[in-house]
C-alpha cells in the first residue's frame, strides 16, 4: 500500500511504463473481531482541498470570536481551519479543522495563520502551502521566520479591517 498526502504530486502525463500484474496472495484470518460500527459524526468539511485557508490559533481569546474567523473565510471563498489546542483542548472547533502531524497536510494556495506561533507540529501540516501570510503579535514567534508574509499585529486589529475592505 502506498498513502500520499493530496496534492503532493502533480499526475504525470503519457509516462506510463508500468505493468499491471495479478498475484496470488494468501491473507491470513484477522485477529480483530468488529463488535459494532458507528458512523462518525462529523461536519465533513474537508480542508485538505481548500485553496484557502483561514486558521486560527491561542491567540484567540473567545469562541465567540470565531464568528469574525468565519466571516473572513467565508469572503476570501475559504474555509476555517485551526491548531491542535483549538479543537483538542479548547473544543472550539471539529478535530477535522487541526492542521499539523495530528491533523490534516494542506496545501492551499493562499494560508491566513491568526494568532499561531508556528511550532513544528503545526508547520508539517502547512509548509506546502503556496502562500503563508501569518497575523501575530509576538515579535519572536516562529512562525515570523516561516511565513512568507508576516503582520506584527493583534489579529483583533486585522479581522475586522480585513472583512471591512473586503466584505
Ligand atoms: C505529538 C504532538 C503532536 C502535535 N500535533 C499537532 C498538530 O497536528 N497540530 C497542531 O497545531 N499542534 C500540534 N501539537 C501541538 C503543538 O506543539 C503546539 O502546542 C500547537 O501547535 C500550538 O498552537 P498555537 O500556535 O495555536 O498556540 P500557541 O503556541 O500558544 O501560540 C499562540 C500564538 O498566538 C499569538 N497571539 C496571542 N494573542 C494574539 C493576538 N491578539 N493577535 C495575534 N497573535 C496573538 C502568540 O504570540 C502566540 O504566538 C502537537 C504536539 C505534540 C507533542
Amino acid at each position: 500500500m502506498i498513502a500520499l498526502v493530496p496534492g503532493a504530486f502533480t499526475a504525470a502525463v503519457g509516462t506510463e511504463t508500468g505493468s499491471i500484474e495479478d498475484l496470488k496472495v494468501e491473507a491470513r484470518p484477522s485477529g480483530i473481531r468488529v463488535i459494532e460500527s458507528r458512523i462518525k459524526k462529523d461536519e465533513s468539511v474537508n480542508i485538505e482541498t481548500a485553496e484557502v485557508l483561514v486558521a486560527v490559533g491561542q491567540g484567540l481569546n473567545s469562541k465567540d470570536d470565531l464568528a469574525m474567523i468565519e466571516k473572513l473565510a467565508c469572503v476570501l471563498g475559504g474555509e476555517v481551519a485551526c491548531s491542535k489546542p483549538l479543537a483538542t483542548d479548547r473544543k472550539w472547533l471539529s478535530e477535522e479543522r487541526v492542521i499539523g502531524l495530528s491533523g490534516k497536510k494542506c496545501k492551499p494556495e493562499l494560508a491566513i495563520l491568526l494568532g499561531i506561533s508556528g511550532q513544528v507540529q503545526f508547520m508539517v501540516g502547512i509548509r506546502d502551502a503556496r502562500v503563508i501570510v501569518s497575523v501575530n503579535s509576538d515579535e519572536n514567534a516562529c512562525i515570523n521566520q516561516l511565513a512568507d508574509y508576516v503582520l506584527l499585529a493583534d489579529l483583533y486589529d486585522v479581522v475586522p479591517q480585513l472583512n471591512a475592505a473586503l466584505g
